[in-house]
């Protein structure tokens, strides 16, 4: 079994496009979504959730009313100011937007009314589509720890992957170098990043490349739009070339890619010879190149 997983230095270069192709071409393979801030790779695979789990992380204080004896300790040590005196109960209460969890208040206590409890920060799903498995999260609005959250979403991968004998982990990753891309890139095979042919692309394109360098993870690239600037694609191909990092494929501008994406089509399913020849040629340079089964 190889996990795959496909990255961009940032968001809306191409790789959930990418992804949804592998998901047509691959066989037997579970599909992860990990851009759990902005995932979209559901808009496309159009799942049937089959479980649906709470994920929790961090934690805010309570304050019991009946508990508290109106000491106002919690309130002169809590540093974040996120303990309110109620005037009308004369009671006090947590502001759970700025509690930031660290305890104090509830060690602090000498009636122990104050309880730490577990936030529901967002949801992660293990879903049928036409594809195969595919296992997805949703983050809560604002909600921090996607790393821990992408941690989650890749070990039930990994589990239901070993369980049903498949061949490929196909994982749509973050944009970025954040937490989540860190998370995203433990045990994978090869990272195969898309990027674009602009200044800011490159420079992108080269951070990603660290990060996955740090962590020991091959890489391979992909060119998306390379037909919009070919002087910048050249250049994407000798830092690629110096880095000893292998271009598996060059996908040219078309409006036909975007159009499949609406009608919530995989490139492959909307049917152009062309892009089908195109997208194809990158997945046998995948399964040929590195992990020729
Ligand atoms: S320290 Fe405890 S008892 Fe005192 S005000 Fe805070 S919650 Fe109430
Ligand atoms: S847990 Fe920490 S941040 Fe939250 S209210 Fe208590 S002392 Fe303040």
């Amino acid at each position: 079994m190889k996990q795959i997983l496909i990255i961009s230095g940032k968001g809306g270069t191409g790789k959930t496009v990418v992804t949804a192709a592998f998901a047509s071409l691959a066989e037997n393979k579970i599909l992860v979504d990990c851009d759990v801030d902005a995932a979209n790779l559901h808009l496309i695979l159009n799942p049937e959730s089959q479980e649906v789990h709470e994920f929790r992380s961090g934690k805010t204080a309570f304050i019991s009313k009946d508990q508290c004896c109106s000491c106002g300790l919690c309130q002169s040590l809590c540093r974040f100011e996120a303990i309110k005196k109620d005037t009308l109960s004369d009671k006090f209460l947590i502001d759970s937007v700025s509690c930031e969890g660290c305890g104090f208040c509830a060690l602090a206590c000498p009636s122990g009314a104050i309880e730490m409890k577990e936030n529901l920060s967002g949801q992660w799903f293990v879903s049928n589509t036409r594809f195969g498995l595919f296992v997805h999260a949703k983050l809560g609005i604002a909600e921090e720890n996607s790393g821990k959250l992408v941690a989650t979403v890749k070990q039930k991968a990994k589990e239901l992957a070993k369980k049903n004998n498949v061949d490929w982990i196909i994982v749509d990753g973050s944009p970025g170098i954040g937490c989540p891309v860190i998370a995203s890139l433990s045990d994978v095979d090869c990272a195969i990043i898309v990027s674009e042919p602009t200044v800011s692309g490159i420079h992108d394109a080269k951070r990603v490349m660290e990060v996955a360098d740090h962590f020991k993870v091959p890489v391979k690239m992909i060119i998306n739009k390379f037909d919009l600037n070919e002087d910048m694609t050249k250049k994407i191909e000798m830092f690629s070339l110096e880095s000893n990092i292998e271009v598996i494929g060059k996908i040219p501008f078309d409006k036909r890619i975007v159009e499949s994406v609406s009608q919530g089509k995989t490139v492959i399913e909307n049917g152009n010879q062309d892009l089908i020849k195109c997208f194809s040629e990158i997945w046998e340079r995948v399964k040929k190149g590195f992990f020729a089964l």
